[in-house]
């Protein structure tokens, strides 16, 4: 596979291009006041207006267009100073009107860039547009095995999503990343939704599909023009951005290769086999028949505000994480790993209640990861906060509590038991104390093993490991073993 890889990259230049949806997490949907609360029941939160009702109009949310804007600005876009909707039609049945309202030629944010570092080296991203528009129901498909629509005896369709604001982010062309193509999409598609995440107004969960990449693919030889592309759909994990491209420029090298000829399509990425399979032959622009949304008035945003929206930008994601990674005394590695688990605000409020950064990132990157991932939810929904863990941390700092221990309390503070000190003193787990009531754990544990108290006697210290183990068995572990092998040692030699 990968002698293939580097086959094709050897012979061709890929030319990458990446379209984001983002969904943004407004209270309200984009054209009217149903809620977007996500899991809901199916078809609780819809209205005349969602459902493309004869007679209903839609008003514009001004939360989706301030969050636009913001997006827009933070990825150095030129903002509009008038621009309109447009009516993108097509006959689909998550979509109840017969037409998406969304944004043709007069996209709200235009021309910005973003830059990522891929192993060293800086790639910088050309932003073609940021528009806005609505998003569709989803269908589910029952009855057949796959639950794809092949099969099924029946479809039904939940249309709580339509009408949820969405952001479209798409990339210019992206040439010259050679073979390091595929980790140049994913270094992308992880710094917008850093930043996106940054500004607060989506919780870009590719998972859950509040962010979602169509990935675009090409290649030519050198010198030539660049070559048809194809748009691999709904690629949903960082990993499948990079899988998508790679397996895109095997194909297409190998298709070239035979003389034949790329053909403009949507592809759709296979998770389990990491390879993309054909879908439809991709509609035109002329398909959609696009004309200006009449039931919408212009936008023009007054300069002023987009002025106060570009002061009010937090610090991009790029130079947060230089500066806590400096703070932390951690390796670039180290803090991609972070970032990457979305662990780095996690980390720093735990620090800000108290935690080392150790102490923070230990249970944050460790035991809490791990619980995360069992459960797959996403670590800032795993049921402690940061001062649970700074106070849980703070615990074994001052020795009432073995890292083992503290392990256990963590388990009763995710069970809802309540914070740290609380599920200690209720389920009794502190760290034994009290020097009496160990000596007392020494002396029975050393009655009870003559033959291995002979040879610590005799200078076998090593042995004096069984003594321990027995000690810390008699009080259930809650006796700090290094206390107790000092116990040990002072009684014995
Ligand atoms: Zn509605």
């Amino acid at each position: 596979m990968t002698d293939t890889y580097d086959e094709a990259v050897a012979t061709y230049q890929p030319v990458i291009g990446i379209e984001t949806h983002v969904e943004l997490g407004t209270r309200t949907k984009m054209f009217c006041g149903c809620r977007t609360d996500f899991g809901a029941e199916p078809n609780t939160q819809v209205c005349p207006v969602c459902l493309g009702l004869p007679g209903s109009l839609p008003v514009a949310n001004r939360a989706g267009i301030e969050a636009t804007i913001r997006i827009g600005l933070a990825l150095n876009c030129d903002i509009a100073a008038w621009c309109r909707m447009a009516r993108k039609n097509y006959f689909y049945p998550d979509m109840p009107k017969n037409y998406q309202i969304s944004q043709y030629d007069e996209p709200l944010c235009t021309d910005g860039h973003v830059d990522v570092e891929v192993d060293g080296e800086t790639y910088r991203i050309g932003i073609e547009r940021v528009h806005l528009e609505e998003d569709t129901g989803k269908t589910l498909h029952v009855g057949g095995a796959t639950g794809r629509i092949h099969g099924a005896t029946e479809s039904l369709v939940d249309y709580n999503r339509a009408g949820i604001p969405l952001v479209e982010i798409v990339t210019k062309p992206v040439p010259g990343t050679g073979a390091k193509a595929p980790e140049v999409a994913r270094a992308y598609v992880t710094e917008l939704r850093d930043i996106v995440r940054s500004l607060g107004v989506s919780d870009v969960r590719m998972e859950q599909g509040s962010l979602r990449c169509d990935v675009n693919t090409s290649l030519n030889r050198p010198g030539e023009e660049w070559g048809t592309r194809s748009e691999t759909k709904n690629v949903n994990s960082l990993r499948s951005v990079e899988r998508a491209v790679r397996s895109e420029i095997i194909r297409q090298a190998g298709v070239l290769d035979a003389g034949a000829r790329v053909v403009q399509e949507t592809r759709h990425f296979q998770e389990d086999t990491g390879s993309t399979r054909s879908g439809r032959s991709k509609e035109t622009a002329t398909d959609y028949r696009y004309f200006p949304e009449p039931d919408l008035v212009p936008i023009a945003p007054d300069p002023a505000w987009v002025a106060e929206l570009r002061a009010g930008l937090p610090e991009r994601p790029s130079v947060t994480r230089a500066r806590l990674r400096e703070q932390w005394g951690i390796s670039e590695v180290d803090m991609q790993a972070v970032a990457n688990a979305g662990a780095v605000e996690l980390i720093e409020e735990t620090i800000a209640a108290g935690a080392s950064p150790a102490g923070a990132r230990k249970w944050w990157m460790g035991e809490l990861a791990r619980r995360a991932n069992e459960e797959g939810v996403e670590l800032a929904a795993v049921g402690a906060t940061p001062a649970q863990v700074a106070e849980l941390q703070g615990l074994v700092d001052a020795g009432k509590l073995t890292d083992k221990l503290a392990r256990t309390v963590l388990e009763g503070v995710l069970a809802g038991e309540g914070d740290p000190a609380g599920v200690m003193a209720a389920r009794g787990l502190g760290v034994v104390s009290d020097t009496g009531a160990l000596v007392a754990a020494v002396d029975e544990a050393i009655a009870a093993n003559p033959d291995i108290a002979a040879k610590v006697r005799g200078g076998k210290v090593a042995a004096a490991g069984a003594l321990v183990g027995a000690v810390m068995n008699t009080t259930r572990g809650q006796a700090d073993a290094k206390t107790v092998r000092e116990l040990i040692l002072k009684r014995l030699t």
